[in-house]
């Protein structure tokens, strides 16, 4: 007896059962929620960084929860891919992304606007035709749609995905690699990655000037995209010096507070007027 309690299971079972309780509730909760357009996207900007002028934006998903709190995406998409809600909820964020591209060509402000497709959709048979036919629906011709894939999910399934990957690239769409740098190797895949755009994850630029290798991490990566003749750029540049050193070696792109927050729709429409290079 005294071994059990040494080691908790006992004591600890409850907050197990409640933790699983929680996750239960929040899923139906989300079910309600792509019911009931719950869900909205905000935009970040990508900039050029010598003059912060915008080259285009990122969609991120929120939920606004009935309870009035906003849930960031870490805390749903796991659930949702799960779930198998991840398809209706990848679905929907892409209608909102086609959406917001018509009400910033009405603004004026035509630049492309790129959305996360999780990995779980990516290798669906159907994901791609879906896709393809959302899109000619909308109207909004493919080049000012750009889809975000993580790196671990463009080489795990290499294969699968390449060839629809490419048939997206003659549609018009551009494609990134996400968090590049943090997945499965893909150095071996690198010559022949079905994409327009390589984004050095945060991780390395936060390590820039604070490690001793993180500045070689980033010249290296650099190196890499254009020697392959991949488009690059940086995300989660937050202070003047990472953007001082990015723009030094070689890194004219980039996205993260020290330019803009995500912000609604309507903020991003304001904030173009003075970014924009018309
Ligand atoms: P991600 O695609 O790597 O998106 C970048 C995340 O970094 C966003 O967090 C953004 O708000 C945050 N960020 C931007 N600039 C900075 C900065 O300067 N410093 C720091 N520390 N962070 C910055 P968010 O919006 O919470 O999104 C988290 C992740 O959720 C995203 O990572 C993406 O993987 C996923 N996600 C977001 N929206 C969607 C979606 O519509 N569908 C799917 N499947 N996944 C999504
Ligand atoms: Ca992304
Ligand atoms: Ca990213
Ligand atoms: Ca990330």
């Amino acid at each position: 007896m005294a071994r059990y309690r040494q080691c908790g299971y006992l004591r600890y079972q409850p907050q197990i059962e409640q933790a699983i309780a929680e996750r239960y509730s929040l899923l139906s909760q989300l079910r309600l929620a792509l019911n009931e357009d719950q869900l909205f996207l905000e935009l970040q900007p990508k900039v050029q960084m010598t003059d912060g002028s915008l080259v285009g934006f990122e969609a991120l998903v929120r939920w606004r929860h009935p309870e009035g709190k906003i849930i960031r995406p870490d805390q749903f998409i796991p659930l949702a891919e799960m779930s198998g809600l991840i398809g209706r909820l990848d679905h929907k964020v892409l209608r909102m992304t086609l959406d917001a591209i018509k009400a910033l060509h009405q603004a004026g402000i035509r630049v492309p606007v790129a959305f996360n497709a999780s990995g779980i959709e990516l290798v669906r048979p159907l994901f791609f035709e879906t896709l393809q036919q959302t899109i000619q629906e909308s109207g909004v011709d493919p080049c000012w749609l750009e889809l975000e894939i993580t790196e671990s999910q463009a080489v795990q399934e290499y294969d699968l995905i390449t060839p629809n990957l490419n048939r997206l690239i003659q549609m018009g769409m551009q494609i990134s690699i996400d968090d590049f740098g943090t997945g499965y190797s893909s150095l071996t895949h690198l010559a022949e990655l079905e994409a327009t755009t390589l984004k050095i994850d945060k991780s390395f630029v936060q390590q820039m000037g604070v490690s001793e290798y993180g500045d070689e991490l980033v010249t290296v990566i650099i190196r890499l995209a254009s020697r392959f003749g991949y488009k690059i750029i940086a995300e989660g540049v937050e202070t003047q010096a990472q953007r001082d050193q990015l723009l030094a070696l070689g890194c004219p792109l980039g996205q993260g507070y020290l330019f803009a927050r995500p912000m609604p729709l309507a903020d991003a429409l304001v904030w173009s007027e003075s970014y924009l290079v018309k």
